[in-house]
Order: C-alpha cells, then structure tokens, then sequence
C-alpha cells in the first residue's frame, strides 16, 4: 500500500513538474515577443519631502500587460529576464520610457520631477551598457540631472575597476546613483564613499521595522553617515502615518510607500504633478487595490 502512495505521489508530482515547465516556457516565449509589441508599461510611484510633503521623485516601476489580459508584476519576469538575458532590451525600453516621459513633461510645461529607473545587475555584463544609456539621452535630448539609477548594494561591494569607472562616467554625464534596497545583506559601508552615491533607499523590511528599538538605533546611525557624506535618504514602504512622523522626526530626507501613494500609471501621475504636495491619509495607508 505504502508503495503504491508512494507511486501516486510521484505520478502527480512529475505531472505538476511538467505544468509548472510548460508555464514558464510560454512565459519566456511570451516574454521574448513582449519588447517588440509593445506591451510594457511604466507605473510611477510618488516619492516625497518627509517634511513639507512636496513632490520630489518618481519611481518608474515595470508592468507587463500580458495580451492574455493578466497585469504581470516584475517579480513574475524580471528574474526570468534576467536569467536569460533579455533583462538588457528590457532596460533600455525602461530608460527610454523615463527618458521620454521627462521630455513629454517638459514639453507640455509641466513641473517636472527627476525619475529614476531600477537597474538589475545583469546588464553590467554588457560592455556597451553605460554607452548605451548616454546614447539614450543623447537620442532623447534629455537633462541627465533628471535621471536616477537605482542599483541594489550587492554590485556595489565588488569593487571592480571597470565597474567603478562605469559609474564614475555616467555621474560625470549628471545622472544619480541610488542604492536600492540598502540595508539587505551587506555590511561594508566603504563603497558608499568610493561610488559618491547620491541617494540611499532604506529597505522596506527596515521600515515595516522602524518602531523597534534596535532597528531604530541602527537607521538614525544610518541617516547621520548619510548626511556626513552628502547623501539624501530615503525610506521606502512607508505605509502608517506613524512611520511616516518617525522618519520626519528622525531626519530621514524623502518618504515613498503606499501612505504616499502606490504605484499609478502616468496620466493619474501628472494629476500629482500639478498638485505637488501630497496629503497623506491620516491614520491609514492607501491600500491599492492593485498596484
Ligand atoms: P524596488 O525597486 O525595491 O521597488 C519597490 C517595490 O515595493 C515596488 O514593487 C513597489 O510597488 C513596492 N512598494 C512601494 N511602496 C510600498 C509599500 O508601502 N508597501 C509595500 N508592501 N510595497 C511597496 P514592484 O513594482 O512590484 O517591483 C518589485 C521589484 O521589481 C522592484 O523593487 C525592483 O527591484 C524590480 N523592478 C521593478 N521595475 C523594474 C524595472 O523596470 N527594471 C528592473 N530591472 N527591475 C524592476
Ligand atoms: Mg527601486
Ligand atoms: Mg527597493
Ligand atoms: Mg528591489
């Protein structure tokens, strides 16, 4: 009897085996048709003055609107990009969107905010990457200054020459460095001073943690490194007002979470712009239905 479970148990899970397969090879297939017919999207999400509440940034932020219909949320493919290389053609589609929608802005005489794009790590395999995005606001006749790169720690510790002079050629053309996710699993801090990064992003499990002694002692340590250093800082995944009075309190810099605002694609995006300082709900955050 035992062995005859046991042989079930197989059969599905061998079954099972072969769908999840089946899925994700129509996903990549699917994924690899995607750039060319156009169906991505880039959401924005509002990042503000901890203190005056004014609109200071934009996160662009990847959707797939699959043609099944389903919206596909970057963690469902930008890992699958990234494995299989696609994740340049997706970077250049994302940073010229950015780039674009500054110009639009520009043009249709709108404040503007400076817009930052996330980038994965795969694409500094690429010796022409860095050429590649100057291209970019060359072709778009974009200001540099308006453009932000976000780049998780992990890359940053490496310290490898051709890397740091990659950046240092980017930062010379005026665009900024973030680190995203800052505070996930590294703990030299040395590169923060070797890259002169312009902005760090305290990780939302940090913030979801703020009222917590411990994690309150380390991220005031953090802000007061940044400010010595010249950095901005910013709190992601801010989602209750309390956290949002502690960050203010504590000097942190800019906010940016669902308090805030989620995610929102960009015709609702301008209404932001036109009226740039935010109020935030009291009490609770604004949960998106969907984001
Ligand atoms: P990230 O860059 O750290 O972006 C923050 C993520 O947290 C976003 O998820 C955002 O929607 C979500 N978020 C914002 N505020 C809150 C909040 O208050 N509470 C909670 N629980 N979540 C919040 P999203 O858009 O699903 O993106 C996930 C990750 O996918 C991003 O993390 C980024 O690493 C990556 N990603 C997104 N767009 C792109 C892209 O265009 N290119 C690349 N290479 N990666 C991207
Ligand atoms: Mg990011
Ligand atoms: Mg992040
Ligand atoms: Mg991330």
């Amino acid at each position: 009897r035992i062995k005859e479970k046991g042989k079930n148990n197989y059969k599905f899970y061998n079954q099972s085996m072969t769908e999840d397969a089946y899925k994700s090879y129509s996903l990549e297939r699917d994924l690899r048709k995607a750039v060319d017919r156009n169906e991505f999207e880039m959401y924005y999400q509002a990042k503000i003055n901890a203190k005056t509440n004014g609109l200071v940034g934009a996160e662009a932020l990847i959707r797939w609107n699959h043609p099944n219909g389903n919206r596909i949320f970057p963690g469902d493919f930008i890992p699958l990009a990234e494995e299989n290389g696609m994740i340049f053609a997706i970077t250049i589609w994302t940073f010229r969107a950015a780039c674009e929608q500054l110009k639009r802005w520009e043009k249709g005489g709108l404040t503007t905010v400076p817009i930052s794009v996330n980038i994965s790590p795969e694409i500094f395999d690429r010796q022409d990457w860095v050429e590649t995005l100057l291209q970019i606001m060359d072709e778009t006749n974009v200001d540099p200054g308006l453009l932000e790169l976000e780049i998780t720690e992990g890359v940053l510790i490496q310290n490898d020459e051709t890397f740091i002079t990659s950046i240092e050629t980017l930062k010379q053309s005026g665009i900024k460095i973030s680190i995203d996710d800052f505070g996930t699993g590294y703990s030299s801090l040395l590169y923060l001073k070797k890259f002169k990064v312009d902005t760090i992003k305290i990780d939302q499990s940090f913030t979801r943690e703020l009222l917590n002694n411990d994690v309150s002692l380390i991220l005031k340590a953090i802000i007061r490194l940044a400010h010595e250093l010249d950095m901005t800082v910013i709190a992601e995944g801010v989602e209750t007002a309390e956290q949002a009075t502690y960050l203010r309190q504590n000097e942190c810099d800019q906010i940016q979470g669902y308090l805030i605002s989620k995610p929102i694609p960009v015709g609702e995006f301008v209404q932001l712009l036109e009226n740039p300082v935010i109020q935030i709900a009291k009490g609770k955050s604004r949960q998106p239905a969907q984001n």
